[in-house]
């Protein structure tokens, strides 16, 4: 683990100074937590499973030409990426209802959406991270009115490409979050880079045949298997080496 200096330490990841100004280091814990933290456990080898998972998505979104903070993956925990801004809104993107959606408006857990829904909540903790409108944030100048339209087209075009890809690998893509930050360059100039992580902590996945989720559902709802659902959707995505066990003590893969 590097020795470097913490500059936040979040639910699921601390976040170190880079070796340069520009960039940071994200350290990928094994915490899980729900219902704002109320709820917490310690899954052995999760940080690993979503470090490797995030790294692959990320490069693949990058290979589209979504501009992303991905710089490279370091370790089996650790990621370099670049040091951006922030934007305090979460976007969420949603083919199916699921979660809060489905008690907010007396839905159908699994009802398909007519086309793809973007819902906006603003990233405060304290507040349980409220679901706000485009109004607010223009009001409040968390993003301008481009930086909102720029977000709002990337989250749609990363669910058309996350969809399609999960698709091939037998899930479908229920719902996921996103966060974008602002990455400026020398000559003060800003522009933004979705960041943050895609994982099965932010996704939500069910089985195609079984519609059996494979996301942080089974920690929230107390069903277990947590690890060995991202474990899963790892070796689907061909990278976790095959004929490999996970050790659950360690937060290595071994052999
Ligand atoms: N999500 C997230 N972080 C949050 C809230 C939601 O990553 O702070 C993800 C969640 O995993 C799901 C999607 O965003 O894939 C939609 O979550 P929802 O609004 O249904 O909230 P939840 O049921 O998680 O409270």
């Amino acid at each position: 683990m590097t020795k470097k200096k913490i500059l936040y330490e979040g639910k699921a990841k601390t976040i170190f100074e880079g070796p340069d100004s520009n960039t940071i280091i994200q350290y990928f814990k094994d915490d899980a937590t729900a219902n704002n933290a109320e709820k917490h456990s310690i899954i052995n080898g999760k940080g690993v499973l979503n470090n490797a998972i995030s790294d692959y998505l990320m490069q693949k979104i990058t290979d589209i030409g979504i501009p992303t903070h991905y710089i490279k993956k370091l370790n089996m925990r650790e990621q370099l990426v670049r040091k951006v801004e922030i934007i305090p809104v979460e976007f969420v993107v949603r083919n199916i209802a699921a979660g809060s959606i489905v008690k907010r408006l007396g839905l159908k857990e699994g009802q398909l959406f007519f086309r793809p829904l973007v819902e906006h909540y603003y990233k405060k903790d304290e507040l349980g991270d409220p679901l706000i409108n485009e109004d607010h944030i223009i009001n409040f100048e968390w993003a301008s009115r481009d930086e909102l339209d720029e977000m709002q087209e990337y989250g749609l075009r990363i669910n058309d490409f996350l969809r399609g890809l999960f698709l091939g690998i037998g899930l479908k893509l229920v719902d996921f979050k996103i966060e974008f930050g602002r990455y400026f360059s020398e000559d003060g100039n800003s522009i933004l880079l979705l960041a943050d992580e895609i994982s099965p902590d932010n996704c939500r996945l069910w089985d195609i045949k079984t519609n059996n989720k494979m996301d942080k559902d089974l920690f929230r709802q107390d069903l277990g298997g947590l690890k060995e659902a991202y474990q899963e959707v790892a070796n689907r995505l061909g990278i976790l080496p095959e004929k490999k066990t996970y050790s659950s003590s360690k937060t290595e893969i071994v052999k």
